[in-house]
This record gives structure tokens, sequence and C-alpha cells, in this order.
């Protein structure tokens, strides 16, 4: 009851489980067993399911799993995503989702897919660029440090791909350290549009509760306070601004270390609490630039397209060397 009469008085939406976002108005078509993608690096070569073959599990998420695969003719590394035929109606909606957004999709910052797959049986799969250290998440609890520097980088590409996927007036909804990909050159691409949306309107609404609760921004629970006009771009640089924090503290900054997530406690420090901020030992220009990705007032905030300019990312190139 005191939960409830709480969310009322933070005027917020409740979530719903089965909200209008995951019940499209009509049936969506299931893809053609080979679809060649339009991005460049797949333009010339059709890649297809009978092509690949298994080596091992790279991961599960949520309702799929994630394989490395090897191309029998050419012998590339490939990953691919395969969505079991008896997943729920939400995930196979999500993947379809993933699949729309990544075929519109092409730019360096963003994951590749080379091909998507309606199996016999009725799986679905995914043949995407594969990335040989796995996620920013698994970076982390590997114990990886993620110095000023690295994270300099890394904000550079993924702000890169914000630019280019808010450009195309797609949201990504989703970023968190999991859904980051990295390989062995430092090379970052933003996976996992699940839950995406492409914004046909600038007030479509898309103020839905999809995505991760924990990287949400405060508009995304109470617009009216946070923001007004809730545009839904700038909840991915909020969720970008508690990504970059949490890999330079080595935990969810909401959180001390250790702690368990408890929905109700987080929502409130989200829309209640000061933003988190850096430790004092981080430079002056990490902290400005973590204060213009963290305005509780979204309108406040700063766009991809502004970030790119700021001292912490900008001059990338004379940084690294
Ligand atoms: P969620 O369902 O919440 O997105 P998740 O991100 O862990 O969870 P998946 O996106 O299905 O789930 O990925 C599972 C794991 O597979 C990832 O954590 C990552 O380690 C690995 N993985 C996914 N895509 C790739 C890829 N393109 N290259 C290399 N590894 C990948
Ligand atoms: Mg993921």
């Amino acid at each position: 009851m005191a939960l409830v009469r709480e969310r009322r008085q933070l005027n917020l939406r409740l979530p719903l489980p089965e909200n209008s976002e995951r019940r499209p108005r009509f049936p969506l078509p299931l893809p053609p067993s080979t679809i060649t993608t339009t991005n460049s690096s797949s333009s010339t070569t059709t890649i297809t399911a009978a092509d690949l073959e298994k080596l091992h599990v790279l991961g599960h998420g949520n309702g799929g799993t994630v394989y490395k695969v090897r191309h029998k003719h050419t012998s590339a590394i490939y990953a691919l995503k395969v969505v079991h035929e008896d997943s729920d109606t939400a995930i196979r909606r999500q993947i379809l989702r993933e699949v729309s957004i990544l075929r519109r999709t092409d730019s360096p910052y963003v994951i590749r897919c080379h091909g998507v797959y309606d199996i016999p049986g009725g799986d679905i799969a995914i043949c995407m660029q594969y990335m040989d250290m796995g996620t920013l998440e698994t970076l982390m609890k590997n114990g990886t440090k993620f110095s000023e520097q690295l994270l300099s980088r890394i904000c550079f590409q993924v702000l890169s791909g914000l630019e280019y996927l808010h450009s195309h007036k797609i949201i990504h909804r989703d970023l968190k350290p999991s859904n980051i990909l990295v390989n062995n050159k430092i090379e970052v691409k933003i996976s996992d549009f699940g839950v995406s949306k492409i914004m046909h309107r600038t007030l479509d609404p898309c103020n839905s509760y999809v995505g991760t609760c924990a990287y949400m921004s405060p508009e995304r629970f109470d617009p009216d306070t946070y923001g007004g006009n809730y545009n839904g771009y700038a909840g991915d640089i909020w969720s970008l601004g508690l990504t970059l924090l949490e890999l330079f503290m080595g935990h969810f900054p909401y959180l001390l270390e250790g702690q368990r997530p408890d929905w109700a406690t987080l929502m409130c420090a989200i829309c209640f609490d000061e933003p988190p901020s850096l430790p004092e030992s981080a430079s002056e220009i990490f902290k400005n630039f973590i204060q213009c990705c963290l305005q509780k007032d979204s309108s406040k905030r700063w766009s991809a397209t502004q970030l790119l300019s700021h001292p912490f990312v900008r001059d990338i190139e004379l940084k690294s060397t």
C-alpha cells in the first residue's frame, strides 16, 4: 500500500508487463529464411544458416543463446544469436524488432548483422559480427580497471554510435555495459536492439517501461517533473553516463559494492536523490562530462553531438598517442 501511495505521489506510471509496446496492432511477419542485410560489409556475400557450424556457446541472454560459429568455407568467425521456438511471444517480437533495426543500420559503432534465418522447427537466428572480448560488463567483472583514457576511447565510440542512431531516429533504450560489445583492438559496438524504437514523428510516445530499470532516466518514471516533452534520445545519454560511472567505479553507481538491487528503492533514488557522481580523484573534465550526461532535467542534458565536442572525448587521437 505504502509503495502504491509513494508511486502516486511520484506521478509514476506503473510498468505494465503487457504494455502496448509489446502488443503490435497487426501480426509481425517472420523474416524469410535468409536475408542479406543492406549494410556495406555484407553486401557482397550472402551467408546462409547451412554455411555456419557452431563452435561453442558465448552466452545466454533473455530468451536466447549466442553461439560462436565458423563459416564452413571461409573459416570466418561470427556470433549467432538464436531465439528458440518455445520462447514467449514477447521475446520473439524483440528479436524481430532487433532484426528490423539492424537491417537499417550501417555504422562502425553498431554491431553488424550478416544474415537472419528462420530455422525449420521455429527458431530464429541472427548472424552478427563476432566481438572477441565480449561485453564491457564481462571485462568489468573480470577485474579490468577502466582508466579515464580508456573510458574516453570507449565513450567516443559509443557516442558516435548514438549520434548515428539518433540521427536515424533510433532510440536504443537499453544502453548498459552488457549491451556494448568490444574486441581486442578496443573497438566498441552498440548491440541489443530488442527494445529499441524508431521514432516516426517527433512526438511519438516512447515512455514505456522497456529496457533495464536501473539505467532508466528520471523522466522515464516521471516525465512531468524531469523535462516535460519526453523525447527519448536524452534517455540514452543518461544511460551512457551511468554506464561510464559504473565502469570507472567497478560497481553500479546507485548501489554499494555487492548490494543487491531493489526495484522500488532504485526508482526512488533515481527520482529523488542527486545524480551519482565521480569520486574526488577523477579529473575535472571527466566530472564535468558526467554532469552533462546525468542532468536530471532531460532538457538540460547534452545531446550525443554536443557531447562529441566535449574535451573529455574531443581530440581522442591526440590522447591515445
Ligand atoms: P540480455 O538478454 O539482457 O540482452 P545479454 O546481453 O547477456 O542479456 P545476449 O545479447 O543474448 O544477452 O548475449 C549473451 C552473451 O553473448 C553476451 O553477454 C555476450 O557475452 C555474448 N555475445 C552476444 N553477442 C556477441 C557478439 N556479437 N560477439 C561476441 N559475443 C557476443
Ligand atoms: Mg544483451
